[in-house]
């Protein structure tokens, strides 16, 4: 797999995720907005889901920059646990995983 084409990738990603962190602070901020009590009620339980949405994105792009420094080491091929190479596959849906297959399912369970 071509290393620079992976590192573009990379870097598209952290563009996308960045810039939906700043979306998602932007709306919890509601700059200027006047509300009334139900509207208030209702923006706050919106602002839970953008929240969870904004630390799922931040997870996210932490692990895209580590990923990142993984390529610059060299190592972003192997597995982070277990030091097996990481197929291609894999690498293709989730390009931000540092883990083959058996280790993020023992990592995850
Ligand atoms: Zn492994």
């Amino acid at each position: 797999m071509d290393e620079e084409k992976i590192r573009q990738r990379l870097l598209d990603l952290k563009a996308e995720v960045s810039g939906r962190i700043r979306a998602i602070d932007r709306d919890i901020r509601h700059e200027g907005m006047t509300a009334d009590w139900s509207e208030q009620a209702s923006e706050r339980e919106n602002d839970e889901v953008l929240e969870s949405l904004g630390n799922s994105s931040e997870a996210e792009l932490a692990q895209i920059k580590a990923a990142l420094l993984r390529l610059d080491e060299g190592i972003y091929f192997h597995c982070d646990e277990c030091g097996t190479s990481i197929p291609e596959e894999r690498l293709e849906l989730l390009p931000f995983t540092a883990h083959c297959v058996a280790c993020a399912e023992k990592i995850e369970a």
